[in-house]
């Protein structure tokens, strides 16, 4: 994709030219991260949460399974969310993701690697957007987050699912709306391989995360694993 070409070189001639600056609170950036010491020691890590599903575990329980997932087993066999969908990664996710603050993507996706999880080892799908989204937005979040994981890890991207047609968003609706919002919004193109790990931004109930795995399943898909920045309880 040019655009993708562009905006790497831009990327590249930018960080070899601008000084590194803390997008949470502008003081001098660190280790290669447009982020300072400060801010990067009180980052909402979600590291002690459901290994099905990514949702944060009350602290001192034990890690494993959460009862929902107990109670009605996912369809991914993991899942990992490298954050809490807190401050300051809310906002960061908000700037990507709304204000065309590609930076803010390349710093979650830096920050994405500083914690891969242990599943990581197959080939990696950004959940697509519809196309007529992709043509307001110009960029597809998910992409631009999942392209510089599967460089620094050597995994190949896969992009063999579509959106079939767009959705209303998720957030707007209740439960039965979601599941109904939902029917019929993936199509998959190709064959795909026996395991995949999908990327997104931010998972909320992770309802598009699994018609999207059910999808895939349906076409020949034997494992899914689910890779977000963010998780939203
Ligand atoms: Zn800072
Ligand atoms: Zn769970």
């Amino acid at each position: 994709m040019v655009f993708g070409k562009v905006y790497d070189a831009l990327g590249w001639l930018g960080r070899q030219c601008l000084p590194l600056r803390c997008l949470v609170c502008s003081n001098p950036g660190k280790d290669g991260l447009d982020l300072c010491a400060a801010c990067h020691a009180e980052l909402p890590w979600n590291d002690h949460a459901c290994p099905l599903c990514a949702l944060p575990l009350p602290s001192g329980e034990p890690v494993g399974a959460c009862g929902a997932c107990l109670r009605e087993p996912p369809r991914q066999v993991g899942a990992a969310a490298t954050f809490l969908y807190a401050p300051p990664i809310d906002r960061l996710v908000l700037r990507f993701k709304f204000h065309q603050d590609l930076a803010a993507g390349r710093l979650l996706a830096q920050l994405m690697l500083q914690a891969v999880p242990a599943f990581a080892t197959d080939p990696l799908l950004p959940m697509p957007l519809h196309g007529r989204r992709l043509r307001e937005r110009g960029y597809d979040q998910a992409r631009e987050l999942a392209r510089p994981l599967a460089r620094e890890l050597g995994l190949p991207l896969w992009s063999g699912l579509c959106r079939s047609r767009a959705t209303v968003a998720q957030s707007t609706l209740d439960a039965d709306a979601r599941r109904q919002n939902l029917r019929g919004a993936f199509a998959v193109q190709a064959t795909p391989p026996p395991r995949l790990t999908l990327v997104d931004d931010v998972m909320t109930t992770g309802a598009t995360l699994d018609a999207a795995v059910r999808a895939l399943r349906r076409s020949g898909l034997q494992e899914a694993t689910l890779w977000v920045c963010a998780r939203a309880p």
